[in-house]
């Protein structure tokens, strides 16, 4: 169409809108349920289409931000589109009894108010008191304008409103076939490995430290599932993660390198450098898939899905969706409305029964290749929100879970006055996911799949409840924030249990894995395998064990924890563990005999000489 014929046309549509709108004020009528329920709908469109524009602004510009759901384009304004609705015809619904231009006008202020509002709150540029007097004056003059053009205003909105559902539309579209795309690609093109060879699962119950279960330390909480695993299989009693939080040990776990290797940070993802322990097993014709609990640190966005062929991470429940809304976050935030009502926990956590039941759903998916699973569950990270407390099996009440809650982000002393009921719950948490587990496991058996698969169960971290004066993890390398669970099972290839006590690094799980399929010579992955070796020919040589963190640009957010004073390693060598902070200073352990870390051998004179071999033992292998 040409401009000339495309401005008559629009003239002849005005002159039209004008005089119905003439018509419309000389004759008041209610206003429609329509006609409200579209301009309502419409402002929350755009809301949630601002919000994401925002947020795209945000990432291109290359600022820090957390790993996110990429379904975020689709889910905000859908999120918001609901919230207005479902709040705002219900409470705008009492104005349809004024006349309708005024009624239409009243609406619009107030849509065009708690729009301008969340956009403007979203992009993070402003106070959010500015932000509502900007939108006090849009809404006003909005409401003005409108009320002089009810005819024009509705029917705009509702010739608009299909574009912008379209948009959305679009936009789900775009992510779920991106994904798809990604997921196709990793997907093996080998042949099918041989059906009869194992299958692997490699179970990551995210922040379990090895030191509070029983099979580690007679006090610890009994984990019958686990404990019965254990009397088939291998227990790994020195098990070191090589960082004490999320993505640098998963990476580390699925690469064979080092975190120091890698380019994981605080706000940098996994990048394509290295291969994966999931791409070396596709290309051995291994069908592969994980299913993530952990949606701060293990979805898609941090890189850790590749070579994964179907991959799970953020759900699609009403929490997940609505934490999109910028009301929503900033409500729960300052109020936390939905604690009146006995919710405590993150909005869209993942429970640990959703991880297990989208893997057996993949499981049932039709296919026989043998598979390589990577499961996370992320129960026992905090707040710790058990269904019941291990040790006398009453239900917490909800004074007790909202201060759970609350003191996953506490200062220290009123972490340390609460330290005993922070770990009573945290304990029960691993109590119900062993319960998890042994579902898990008669699954498998129902499917006849039991027998063949190689089980691995580990953590990426432990956790600390005061221990040097320090709480929860990513803070410290001492021995409670890195010496995790660690148990192989494999019925119909392990035959006989067996308590390993040498140490070793989680880094060096995708060797020890290829090694147990027998496939160590095809593949380029680093790391020494520790399978425990049969007979006096292959005597299983103790290396030194590393961990490592860098506070990188989250330095100062740490303010009195270990870490804050730069970067840190720790080595676990010839039964010493020596921990070395950022300004140099060292505390050592005997890790065997001071499990408490009570006893710092550095002051003692006779331990010089063999610490010195520590400190060497840990250049050495960082540096190989
Ligand atoms: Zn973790």
């Amino acid at each position: 169409m040409s401009g000339s014929a495309l401005s008559a046309n629009s003239e002849k549509v005005n002159m039209h809108s004008d005089e119905n709108d003439r018509r419309y004020k000389a004759t008041p009528h209610r206003l429609g349920w329509a006609t409200l329920a579209g301009v309502v709908l419409w402002f929350g469109l755009v809301t949630g289409l601002g919000e994401v524009a925002f947020r795209l602004l945000t990432y291109a510009s290359g600022s820090e931000h957390l790993f996110y759901n990429e379904h975020f384009m689709w889910l905000t304004p859908v999120a918001e589109a609901i919230l207005f609705v479902g709040f705002g015809v219900p409470l705008m619904s009492p104005l349809r009894r004024l006349p309708s231009p005024t009624a239409l006008g009243l609406v619009v202020g107030a849509s065009s108010l708690a729009a301008t509002l969340g956009i403007v709150v979203s992009s993070g540029y402003v106070y959010a008191w500015v932000a509502l007097i900007l939108a006090a004056g849009v809404a006003w003059r909005l409401g003005h304008w409108v009320r002089r053009r009810p005819t024009w205003t509705a029917t705009s909105c509702h010739r608009t409103l299909p574009f912008l559902l379209g948009t959305v539309a679009v936009l789900a579209g775009l992510v779920f076939a991106r994904q798809a795309d990604q997921d196709a690609a990793a997907r093996t093109q080998a042949a099918a490995a041989d059906p009869r060879v194992p299958n692997v699962i490699l179970v990551v119950l995210d922040t379990v430290r090895a030191d509070s279960l029983r099979m580690y330390r007679e006090d610890g909480v009994g984990l019958p599932f686990l404990e019965r695993l254990a009397t088939r299989g291998l227990v790994y009693e020195s098990a070191i993660a090589p960082a004490p939080w999320t993505l640098p040990s998963h990476a580390s776990m699925f690469t064979g390198r080092y975190p120091n290797e890698l380019s994981t940070g605080w706000f940098q993802p996994l990048d394509d450098r290295q291969p994966t322990l999931a791409e070396v097993l596709g290309q051995a014709g291994y069908a592969t898939s994980g299913f993530v609990g952990n949606t701060l640190y293990c979805p898609r966005t941090t890189g850790l899905r590749r070579g994964f062929g179907h991959y799970e991470d953020f759900g699609f429940g009403w929490g997940e969706v609505f934490r999109h809304s910028v009301f929503v976050r900033n409500l729960q935030r300052k109020l936390d409305p939905l604690a009146w009502f006995g919710f405590h926990d993150e909005l869209g956590r993942k429970p640990a029964p959703s991880v297990t039941n989208g893997f057996l759903r993949w499981l049932d998916r039709p296919g026989s290749r043998p598979f390589f699973a990577f499961l996370n569950y992320f129960d026992a990270h905090s707040p710790y929100l058990p269904a019941r407390l291990a040790n006398d099996g009453r239900r917490l009440t909800d004074r007790e879970q909202a201060l759970s809650k609350r003191l996953a982000e506490a200062e220290h002393a009123e972490l340390q006055q609460h330290a005993d009921f922070l770990r009573q719950c945290y304990e029960s948490t691993l109590v119900e996911l062993d319960a998890e587990l042994r579902r898990l496991a008669d699954e498998l058996a129902q499917r006849q799949l039991l027998d063949n698969t190689i089980l691995v169960v580990t953590s990426d971290h432990g956790e600390l409840f005061g221990e040097h004066g320090v709480f929860y993890h990513g803070n410290s390398l001492y021995r409670p924030a890195v010496h995790v669970p660690l148990l192989v099972s494999w019925p119909s290839g392990i035959r006989q249990a067996q308590r390993i006590q040498a140490g070793v690094s989680l880094k060096d799980l995708p060797a020890t894995i290829l090694d147990f399929l027998d496939l160590s010579s095809q593949t380029a992955l680093p790391g020494t395998s520790f399978r425990p070796r049969s007979g006096p020919s292959s005597p299983q040589q103790p290396r030194p064990v590393l961990s490592m963190v860098d506070p990188g640009p989250k330095a100062d957010r740490f303010s009195r924890a270990p870490v804050a004073k730069g970067p840190m390693w720790a080595c676990l060598d010839d039964g010493i563990f020596l921990i070395r902070e950022g300004d140099g200073t060292e505390r050592a352990f005997d890790f065997a005999a001071d499990p408490r870390e009570a006893a710092d051998l550095t002051l003692v004179p006779e331990y010089a000489e063999r610490l010195n071999a520590v400190r060497e033992a840990a250049r050495s292998e960082s540096s190989r």
